[in-house]
């Protein structure tokens, strides 16, 4: 048994809600749907599926929630307010996470009242909620800054009355492990508390920890690290924090962490940062000559944790750091056999491409390890004409006139853009010899401006067989197409 944590640490996930408050992200009731039925699959306890109050189709996302029989609890977000608590009960909300302002600032600043004003609003809508049959999580508003007395006094009574759970929010992220240390452990004596911590100075996990560590039950936490202006707790980071560095078992299914972070990363709209810990794009790669080395023969040495774990692929890529450990271990993954003069040859014409910054792609390698092995490589497909047109007032269409062993083919197709356009068709012209999907598109922008050398770098797969493949053009839509057809090449080769 864990000592250092109560027995049954909650998660109380609020992408829905704090997280849908990033700036610029807004989710319709069947997104939030999909996420929250992830949400429960992985093992959360509770969700906060949005704000009642804040529009029709908030409450058309409780509803549908609450009405999936989904396994964890259904929470809304409401105000010290009777039409925000009837709401939440009418849309059949199973809890409340009751939001009060507790410091001083907040009190008279933004709510242009008094505390013994602020206390009975609480208490009020507690006894309130529970007539409604809620279950409810009293929650004080910037309690950081609040009179730590003043706090207890209100989460004292609040409970009295009918609070069944008490939420501490670090609202402005102003929090340390020192002040938790003192704060929480008087608060947890009340009842069962909850810890809602945001990251403005990069502290929300280290306070989250801290404050289960003093005794809180419960985090609250978005995927991804969502959440009003830096984010909240990322739940994929606390989940592993505990796991990893504490060796407290969780319940969450941690296998399915890096789907429900693409999913998210998808319907928000939000890009996953690339260097984000657990979840971003470099996580897991590898391309400096010496770590890849390690992590090749022994993963430990340069991995806090499996990528296997958590649902991922460790990934070595190439460059101009890249020795000759990583460039055969992925020559061998690719099926060449080759001799060490061979090897030192690949090895100094990938690091010629990377100090020229280009990103190593695998059909470059293959090209290069073609090259150097003089095998010659006969493309499955040749195109002879492409055309895009897409405008205003019109939907992107994309024709195409390929040669696919030594047939001719014209195909044509929309797309959502002209980019998208031309990825259909490419991948419609050649359904017929193979059925290739498009796992990733990346765009690297060599330098600034319009006229920039664009690198695109695309993510194929057919038969569970994966290839990356590069294009780099000034011209975003023919970058794309040669990085598709390189890509498509590679997969066919041996169709013909
Ligand atoms: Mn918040």
């Amino acid at each position: 048994m864990n000592v250092l944590f109560v027995k049954n640490l909650r998660f109380l996930d609020t992408t829905l809600r704090d997280g849908e408050q990033t700036p610029g992200v807004s989710l319709n009731p069947n997104q939030k749907l999909e996420i929250a039925t992830k949400l429960a699959d992985i093992g959360v306890d509770v969700i906060e599926v949005g704000s009642a109050a804040a529009s029709e189709g908030e409450r058309d996302a409780i509803k549908i929630i609450s009405d999936a029989g989904l396994s964890a609890e259904c929470c809304t977000y409401v105000r010290a307010l009777k039409q925000d608590i009837d709401f939440a009960a009418d849309y059949g909300a199973d809890s409340i996470h009751l939001v009060i302002p507790v410091s001083d600032l907040h009190i008279a600043k933004k709510m242009k009242k008094t505390r013994e004003q602020v206390s009975k609003m609480a208490w009020d809508s507690v006894e309130y909620a529970k007539s409604r049959g809620l279950i409810v999580e009293l929650s004080g508003e910037d309690a950081s800054r609040a009179d730590q007395a003043f706090l207890q006094y209100v989460f004292a009574e609040g409970v009295r009355r009918g609070a069944d759970r008490l939420c501490f929010c670090d609202t402005v992220g102003l929090l340390t492990p020192e002040k938790i240390a003192s704060f929480i452990p008087p608060l947890t004596k009340i009842a069962p508390l909850s810890i809602h911590c945001h990251d403005d100075l990069g502290f929300a996990l280290a306070n989250t920890v801290a404050a289960l560590k003093a005794g809180a039950s419960c985090a609250h936490v978005t995927v991804n690290g969502l959440g009003e202006r830096a984010g909240n707790t990322p739940f994929e980071e606390l989940v592993m924090s505990l796991e990893v560095l504490y060796g407290y078992e969780t319940r969450i299914k941690k296998e399915e962490i890096y789907h429900l972070a693409l999913l998210v990363s998808r319907l928000t709209g939000v890009p996953l940062p690339v260097n984000k810990a657990i979840v971003g794009e470099m996580a897991f790669t590898h391309e400096s000559g010496i770590h890849a080395h390690g992590v090749i023969r022994e993963p430990s040495t340069y991995e806090s944790i499996k990528p296997e774990q958590i649902g991922r692929r460790r990934r070595i890529v190439l460059g101009k750091h890249s020795g000759t450990a990583s460039v055969e271990a992925a020559l061998q993954e690719m099926k060449y056999t080759t001799d060490e003069h061979q090897v030192k040859e690949i090895v100094a014409r990938i690091k010629t491409l990377g100090d020229s910054g280009k990103r190593v792609s695998d059909t470059d390698l293959m090209a290069i390890a073609d090259a150097v092995l003089a095998i010659e490589c006969k493309p499955v497909i040749k195109m002879r004409q492409f055309t895009v047109v897409s405008g205003s007032n019109m939907i992107p269409t994309a024709s195409v006139t390929l040669i696919v062993n030594g047939q001719e083919l014209t195909g044509a197709a929309t797309g959502d853009g002209p980019v998208d356009a031309a990825m259909q068709v490419l991948r419609k012209s050649v359904a017929a010899v193979g059925d290739i999907r498009l796992e990733e598109y990346h765009v690297d922008a060599i330098s600034g401006g319009t006229d920039a050398l664009v690198e695109v770098t695309v993510r194929l797969s057919k038969d569970g067989k994966i290839i990356t493949s590069r294009g780099a053009r000034t011209d975003i839509i023919m970058a794309s197409v040669e990085a598709m057809i390189a890509g498509m090449n590679r997969l066919l080769e041996g169709t013909a």
